[in-house]
């Protein structure tokens, strides 16, 4: 059985040749296409094509003028990159712990966190739900800090009727093979600032102005090929669709699941549309290993998104963040488990996994 499946087909093997033979394959019109379209998507004046996720953050940390001596607010339950790309602009994250139910920064808890040198909030749209826009933006303007999103795991979600990548100041988005939307490597940031927007377009190019080779300060070479674009604009044309299945598959589950006792399923909250980038569950009274064993003994794979709080990493530790910091989700990391999501699960992978789940509990199908 799989845990995720690619949903690449002959669309974009024929645009990935289209694009070798166009004798134009690094940076071109493809992405300029590519970029065009996205941010009509996502309802943002600009998108800024990178070569990652983990580049996407940092070149929205730069837009964001985030630099050495500047505080990030942020979620340690994450992947390392939204973390690291704080580090990497030379500033420090501060760790706000989330909201168990949403997995998502908890948004009553930022504001006692920001103090002066607070420059911006990095939160992520954890395996595909939105944050609390509404709170956190006006928090934002509150404290004259940028608000960023991580929309790595959340292209296509909406919230209060804006898709990820519309709400916020800037965000960040990755296209990683394991996402949503794929291009093997891929990043985009979407913006609706001119001013944001044009210092990321010269970020990515070596800090590059108008003038060919004249630089100001350090920059990166971030920039995305034609090649990856080519497979871009294939692959948000089928974003809608892959979405909808997803969110079919997770229907499915969460009707299977609701009787089990000691199962916590994903929320949607009033508003928000969750596109499961993954399908996580909580596994309470200190199953998650148990269950996730027996799944695997019955021949179905799942997943810790994630085993620990990015400040567990040494580089964190050494820098002073301990154990206790965010309690809940330190505790969080030891209930989550992923199981199998991608557009079009087959129903009878469905059925095994719901079925070996109410096996383990006991439950009568
Ligand atoms: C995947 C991911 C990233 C990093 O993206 P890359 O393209 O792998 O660099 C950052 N943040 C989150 C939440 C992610 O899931």
């Amino acid at each position: 059985m799989n845990i995720l499946k690619l949903a690449i087909d002959e669309n974009e093997e024929r645009a990935v040749v289209d694009a070798i033979r166009s004798g134009q394959i690094a940076q071109g019109k493809r992405v300029a296409e590519f970029e065009e379209k996205f941010s009509e998507y996502c309802g943002s004046k600009y998108a800024i094509a990178v070569s990652n996720g983990t580049a996407a953050l940092h070149t929205a940390l730069f837009a964001a003028d985030v630099k050495s001596g500047d505080l990030v607010v942020t979620t340690p339950f994450t992947f390392i990159a939204t973390a690291n790309s704080i580090l990497m602009q030379g500033a420090r994250p501060v760790f706000v712990d989330i909201d168990p139910v949403t997995f998502n920064l908890d948004v009553n808890k930022v504001e006692q966190h920001i103090v002066d040198s607070a420059k911006a909030i990095l939160t992520v749209d954890l395996y595909g739900l939105m944050t609390n826009y509404n709170e956190l933006n006006s928090i934002c303007k509150r404290h004259g800090i940028v608000c960023i999103e991580d929309a790595a795991q959340s292209v296509g979600a909406s919230y209060s009727g804006k898709r990820a990548g519309g709400v916020a100041d800037l965000a960040a988005f990755s296209f990683y093979a394991t996402k949503n939307l794929t291009t093997g490597e891929g990043g985009m940031v979407t913006t609706n600032n001119e001013e944001y927007a044009k210092k990321m377009r010269s970020f990515r190019h070596h800090g590059q102005g108008n003038e060919a080779y004249l630089y100001s300060h350090l920059a990166y070479n971030y920039r995305m090929t034609d090649i990856e674009a080519s497979i871009g604009l294939c692959q948000l044309k089928k974003l809608e669709n892959n979405n909808a299945a997803r969110r079919s598959t997770a229907s499915y589950y969460i009707e299977y699941l609701k009787s089990c006792p000691d199962i916590v399923l994903p929320t949607e909250p009033q508003g928000s549309s969750h596109v499961y980038h993954q399908f996580t569950i909580r596994v309470l009274n200190g199953k998650r290993d148990e269950l996730a064993k027996f799944l695997s003994d019955n021949g179905v794979p799942s997943r810790v998104y994630y085993p620990s709080p990015v400040y567990f990493a040494k580089h964190f530790h050494d820098m002073g963040y301990k154990k206790g910091l965010c309690p809940i989700a330190e505790k969080t990391c030891a209930e989550v488990l992923s199981l199998p999501i991608y557009p079009n699960v087959p129903e009878e992978d469905m059925e095994k996994i719901m079925m070996t789940i109410r096996k383990f509990y006991g439950v009568r199908s």
